[in-house]
């Protein structure tokens, strides 16, 4: 397991790093002599391990999921867990249900909690719409673009919402909404975590709270 990323605020800046300094790397000041105005704090990761999820849509770099990374260049692959966290996606091959291999993945919940009687269906749904002849490779051909693992989740997604009475989702919005925040996000995370490792620092000025700070020294 990689270590969390922590945060702490200090003088005008916010200090990203992976172990809390000795010393502050704006000002210099000592951090072990001196109370943080804050305690520091562990970002959350933004990966889940697919498997310990229920009824999420998944999405990892495709090929080789554990070595790959979210880096903008790799595709993505898409799949959907069900209540056990068995992981249902779409391959060149049909539908493959997996019980390992997306254990660091971007989730995204599709089903609250308190809906019991989705919650009691889902993987009945989700094996129903599994054996579609959509998805069977004797019907019907992979094909990158069109109809791929993505195609797999949206019309699977489009299933419940339908049997909830509710509008289907265009494949814009479903990127739109459910994908893009999440990888961009991630994005984000490990830029951030590549420049600690290599440079044990990442400062961000506060704009906020500079009175505070400056009730002592002058
Ligand atoms: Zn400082």
């Amino acid at each position: 397991m990689d270590p969390p990323v922590i945060r702490l605020a200090h003088c005008q800046v916010q200090v990203f790093c992976l172990q809390v300094p000795g010393a502050c790397p704006s000002c210099g000041e000592d951090l072990r002599e001196r109370r943080l105005q804050e305690a520091p704090v562990s970002l959350p990761s933004p990966f889940s391990n697919a498997h310990k999820t229920s009824c999420c849509l998944l999405v990892a770099p495709a090929h080789n999921n554990t070595t790959s990374e979210f880096d903008g260049t790799s595709d993505l692959h898409t799949g959907i867990s069900n209540t056990e966290g068995v992981v249902y996606n779409y391959t060149r091959a049909g539908v493959v249900r997996e019980l390992s291999g997306w254990e660091r993945c971007v989730s995204v919940p599709l089903v609250r909690p308190d809906m019991f009687h989705l919650l009691n269906q889902w993987d009945q749904y989700l094996q129903n719409h599994s054996e579609g002849p959509s998805w069977d490779p004797t019907w019907h051909r992979f094909d990158e673009q069109h109809h791929n693992c993505l195609s797999f989740c949206l019309s699977f997604v489009n299933r419940v919402l339908a049997a909830e009475g509710r509008e289907a989702l265009s494949r814009e919005t479903f990127t739109q909404i459910f994908i893009l925040p999440r990888v961009q996000r991630v994005q984000k995370y490990l830029f951030l975590y590549k420049h600690l490792q290599t440079h044990q620092y990442y400062l961000v000025d506060r704009e906020e709270d500079r009175e505070e700070d400056t009730q002592e020294g002058i």
